[in-house]
């Protein structure tokens, strides 16, 4: 079977006609599939839309998650769910194109464990974004200890192999690309247009992406932290530089006066960016220590009857400390 995670947050303008293409992009696959849609909390008739195409189509499924868990939350229960052999990840807004779908199922055919869309083009609404994509990726790449796909997003491909490996990652500040090509596995790249939204306005906050951002570069990457330490260094020796300065001028004048201020000035600000930057860590690591669930389920309805998770049910914690004992 193959499976389909999408994220589903407020998009009842787009979900039948999604639904539709994605039915279309599979009837001929020669093999069974489902779609699994993770509803995040949305606030508008999503859930209902999602419930009504479930009696009409016998491949959907729905998780129906406790609040609105943002983007990776969403994606997380979805993947715990899917019970493919291979298993799609794409977003609800034709961004990552249907279309596609069948390319990846073929380079899986073809023996690849993860199969990867990287986006050969991209629209966007909102220009800023679409400049700040390409180059979030290129500062991500250059900063990171390991390597990962350059302008590829959440659309792929993975076998269950792949898939179980990544459900039993314990981290809670989760970059899937990354995670993605660390986990390794034979991976082959497809290559797409990726589209604009066709409906609607984009859910994510750009605080969010923000988040995700660093999210991304801090758990991929020490070099911040080393950046702080030679920023520190710097500013140690131009403290001692001025401290010679100091010994060896004459008297004191007016400009030296505004010498020192701006030396305290870039030297509080240097500092001020170093805690910045371990803030950043000592954030996630909190987040680590606490072992918070990424999302909880309120309840899972598969097409036959309606299945409930235990309410609240710990789902990260618990599924992951099982499959991990179990692998
Ligand atoms: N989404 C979600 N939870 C959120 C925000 C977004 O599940 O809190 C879903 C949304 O419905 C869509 C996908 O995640 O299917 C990508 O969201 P969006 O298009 O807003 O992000 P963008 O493509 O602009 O990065
Ligand atoms: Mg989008």
């Amino acid at each position: 079977m193959i499976s389909v995670v999408v994220p589903i947050y407020n998009e009842e303008e787009l979900l039948l006609v999604f639904h539709t293409a994605v039915a279309d992009a599979l009837k001929d696959i020669g093999e069974d599939w489902e779609v699994v849609y993770v509803n995040d909390g949305s606030r508008d008739s999503s859930l209902e839309l999602l419930r009504g195409l479930q009696s009409t189509d016998g491949h959907v499924v729905v998780v129906d998650l406790s609040r609105n868990w943002g983007h990776m939350g969403a994606i997380s229960a979805g993947l715990k769910t899917a019970r493919g052999q291979a298993i799609a990840l794409m977003d609800g807004d034709f961004q990552d194109p249907p279309a596609v779908l069948p390319e990846l199922v073929k380079a899986w055919r073809e023996g690849a464990q993860v199969v990867v869309a990287v986006r050969r083009s991209r629209q966007e609404r909102r220009k800023v974004l679409a400049k700040l994509f390409p180059l979030f990726y290129r500062v991500l790449a250059a900063l990171s200890d390991y390597p990962i796909p350059l302008d590829a997003g959440i659309f792929s491909l993975m076998d269950r192999r792949a898939l179980d490996s990544i459900n039993a990652l314990r981290e809670g500040n989760r970059y899937l690309p990354g995670l993605r090509a660390w986990v390794g596995y034979r991976t082959s790249i497809v290559y797409y247009d990726r589209q604009d939204r066709a409906a609607g306005d984009a859910k994510l906050t750009f605080l969010s992406r923000i988040k995700y951002a660093m999210d991304a570069i801090t758990s991929f990457s020490y070099k911040p932290l080393r950046l702080s330490f030679v920023l520190t260094s710097c500013s140690l020796a131009a403290a001692a530089a001025l401290g010679i300065l100091a010994i060896v001028s004459a008297a004191p004048t007016a400009s030296a006066g505004f010498g020192i201020a701006a030396a305290v000035f870039t030297v509080g600000a240097l500092v001020l960016l170093c805690l910045g930057v371990l803030g950043e860590y000592i954030g996630r690591i909190y987040d680590e220590v606490r072992r918070r669930p990424l999302s909880l389920i309120n309840q899972v309805y598969y097409p036959a009857e309606a299945v409930s998770a235990q309410p609240g049910t710990q789902f990260e914690e618990e599924q992951a400390e099982s499959e991990f004992r179990a692998a």
